[in-house]
């Protein structure tokens, strides 16, 4: 079996799908691994790594999209590619299923069998291929430590000679993965921190990290018996919402919003009022960006400072500022899968779509789309 790992060509992106690392697991399994030359160039791992651990190196992208039996990627491919890619090929990466329906129409009729990253289950046995998850965790990180590096103020509270400082104040909307890891990472430079999540598990979380608990009484726990993910709320709930945070965020050096609805464009949840009424030098990070945003004003991909001096960052590559430890846990995650599925006696993929995992995740296979949420898209 053939794996191939492309460069990828985002130029907002500097992850690699596979380390050396997560290669040598591969080859010792007996798979043949092709990584395109340089492709650890911007998460700095060398191309010498990868071939010390057998892996080779391809300079002809073309020739090796056709050869591959299956492909690892970061971003979704480009309809070009796609169009290069053999019958019968699996292909893993994001694939931002519910907004991109052209891209399943186009992989289901090239015949590739597409995993979705995004729909991995989100269950016990899944968890060590958990993209979303080990992705996450890495924005929540670098999230913070970006508003740190912009705040004109320190984070933690110092008493000098010359008088005391406060600690900066973080407001953390949305404490799932992402809002967890900022919190701790906030928590351990010396913030003060506040969070906000309509789970009331994951408030809970949150003070367990430190944090104080922001309560809102919306009328019900907006998460439905057995699943993970949060229900939408009604515009009578959103708006009990936002008022309630507008003196949190007025008062707060640095709001990061995290809040999706898995499937749906994420609610605004801080509105222009309340971002003229913040300090001058505030910082918003708007993690849901890429979803639609939590802030309105939010430029996808840009920065913007409003006329009252608050900076509203809607960037998208929160991952790739810490790229080699985003590509170490992504690479381990596809890994994981392909061990996972792994026949050791017929030293092939087996992919039985019956797999609780697998009729989750994959969303064409054999020329169609067999993921019963995306059928009809
Ligand atoms: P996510 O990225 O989908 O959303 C981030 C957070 O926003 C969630 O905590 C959600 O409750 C919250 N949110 C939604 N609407 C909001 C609103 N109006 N105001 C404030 N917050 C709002 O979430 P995620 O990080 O992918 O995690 C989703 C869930 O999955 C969590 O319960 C998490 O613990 C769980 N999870 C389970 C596993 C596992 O069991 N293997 C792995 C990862 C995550």
């Amino acid at each position: 079996m053939i794996l191939f790992a492309p460069k990828e060509i985002d130029s907002r992106e500097a992850r690699t799908a596979i380390t050396p690392i997560t290669a040598k697991r591969l080859v010792d399994k007996g798979i043949d691994v092709h990584v395109e030359e340089s492709i650890g160039e911007l998460s700095n791992y060398s191309d010498n790594e990868y071939t010390e651990v057998g892996a080779n190196l391809i300079t002809d992208r073309s020739k090796a999209l056709s050869d591959a039996d299956i492909i690892f990627r970061v971003r979704k491919p480009p309809v070009d590619e796609i169009k290069k890619t053999k019958s019968g090929c699996i292909h893993l990466s994001f694939l931002d299923p519910f907004n991109d329906s052209e891209l399943l129409q186009l992989m289901a009729s090239q015949g590739i069998t597409s995993i979705s990253l995004e729909m991995i289950p989100r269950t016990t046995l899944a968890q060590k291929m958990d993209a979303l998850s080990s992705q996450a965790n890495i924005t929540g990180y670098t999230s913070v430590i970006y508003a740190a590096e912009k705040l004109d103020k320190v984070l933690p509270m110092m008493m000098t000679p010359a008088g005391t400082i406060s600690p900066a104040k973080f407001f953390i909307i949305g404490i799932g993965v992402a809002g967890l890891q900022a919190i701790a990472t906030a928590k351990r430079l010396g913030a003060r921190v506040t969070a906000f999540d309509v789970r009331q598990e994951a408030l809970e979380q949150a003070e367990s990290l430190g944090a104080k608990a922001l309560r809102i009484d919306l009328g019900e726990d907006s998460k439905e018996e057995g699943q993970v993910y949060a229900k939408e709320l009604t515009q009578e709930q959103l708006e009990k919402q936002r008022e309630a945070q507008a003196k949190v965020c007025e008062d707060s050096d640095v709001v990061i919003t995290t809040a999706k609805v898995f499937g749906r464009r994420s609610p605004i949840l801080v509105k222009s009022d309340v971002i003229g009424r913040m300090k001058h030098g505030s910082i918003i990070v708007d993690l849901a960006a890429e979803t639609g945003g939590n802030v309105e004003g939010t430029e996808i991909d840009n920065e913007i400072v409003t006329d009252n001096g608050v900076r509203i960052v809607g960037l998208s590559n929160f991952e790739s500022m810490a790229a080699h430890h985003a590509s170490q846990v992504f690479s381990a995650n596809l890994g994981s899968f392909i061990e996972h599925f792994w026949d050791e006696d017929e030293k092939k993929i087996n992919l039985n779509l019956g797999d609780e995992i697998l009729a989750g995740c994959v969303l064409t296979n054999n020329g169609k789309i067999v993921h019963e949420k995306f059928i009809n898209s």
